[in-house]
């Protein structure tokens, strides 16, 4: 397995691979790597000759007082995962080197940007959007492969790539949970045991969702209200940031569930902001 870290050495690969025939297929990630990022790449396998796994924590995304300084790393234990996960290639490129001093280019979907996490981190999707292109830009995919945990980010994703034309086939996998539901993502590690039950909340809630759909229940204020009353009992103190119930492709908001509406939410616990969600039908 290769690993790059220079951008000029990632282009010259990547230009080789297209040039010897090869289809490449890339999975960004942040690192501090699990099993939902894992499969993505085994996904992407069975999709393309070589994989490219980027680990870059973006800084553009992070806005002040997020965690950015404390996201946590581990560039090793990542490198033996994507090995042990059959990945070719690791890019792990500097912040230094992706946006140099004077850097000024931002890439930006204006209305999906708009609701959800847009509206709670207002410059986020900018930053992610700016960086997928770039990454897109650099390792020339066939294939990407994005997580459906973050759905929002999946369909702003999407957009940009048709918009953009570039010529990438574009993959949601499912999402990745602990066995008692929780959603594997890397800033679960903030939790100590108890905050971890806690952050249960959240896919317990979606449970509650699903199963008030499958007796027929579709208004969507008494089913927010029900998510909130089990908010509440898993974690007290838990913060709602919101719960949404949307179109799953263009993310317009409906007051009754019906086919294609996603249930969206995300909540502060512990100072750690969670987000999950769930397709009702
Ligand atoms: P991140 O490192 O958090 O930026 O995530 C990198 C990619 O992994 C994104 O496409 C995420 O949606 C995806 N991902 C994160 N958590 C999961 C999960 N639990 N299951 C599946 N994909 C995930």
């Amino acid at each position: 397995m290769k690993i790059i870290r220079s951008i000029k050495k990632m282009q010259s690969l990547s230009r080789q691979l297209v040039a010897d025939g090869l289809t490449i297929g890339l999975v960004p990630t942040m690192g501090f790597l699990h099993d939902g990022h894992l499969s993505l790449i085994k996904t992407t396998l069975k999709k393309s000759n070589v994989v490219i796994t980027t680990i870059f924590v973006n800084p553009t995304q992070f806005a002040e007082g997020e965690d950015l300084s404390k996201y946590p790393r581990d560039e090793k234990g990542d490198i033996r995962k994507i090995k042990d996960a059959g990945g070719t290639i690791v890019f792990v490129p500097k912040p230094e080197d992706i946006y140099p001093d004077g850097y000024e280019t931002y890439v930006n979907v204006e209305s999906l940007t708009q609701t959800l996490e847009g509206k709670s981190r207002p410059l986020h999707f900018r930053g992610v959007t700016t960086i997928v292109a770039k990454l897109f830009n650099i390792t020339r995919p066939d294939v990407v492969v994005f997580g459906m945990k973050d759905f929002q980010q999946a369909m702003v994703l999407k957009k940009m790539t048709t918009d953009l034309n570039y010529p990438i086939k574009y993959l949601i996998a499912p999402t990745v949970r602990e066995k008692d539901g929780l959603a594997m993502s890397s800033r679960n590690k903030y939790f100590d045991a108890s905050q971890r039950i806690e952050a249960l909340c959240l896919s317990h809630a979606l449970k509650k969702a699903k199963q008030m759909v499958k007796e027929n229940i579709k208004d969507c204020k008494l089913i927010k209200k029900e998510m909130k009353t089990v908010i509440k009992a898993t974690c007290k103190t838990a913060k709602i940031d919101y719960i949404a119930f949307t179109d799953f492709e263009t993310l317009a908001p409906t007051k009754i569930i019906k086919k294609n509406t996603i249930c969206s939410l995300a909540v502060r616990l512990h100072n750690v902001r969670l987000i999950d969600n769930a397709k009702l039908m």
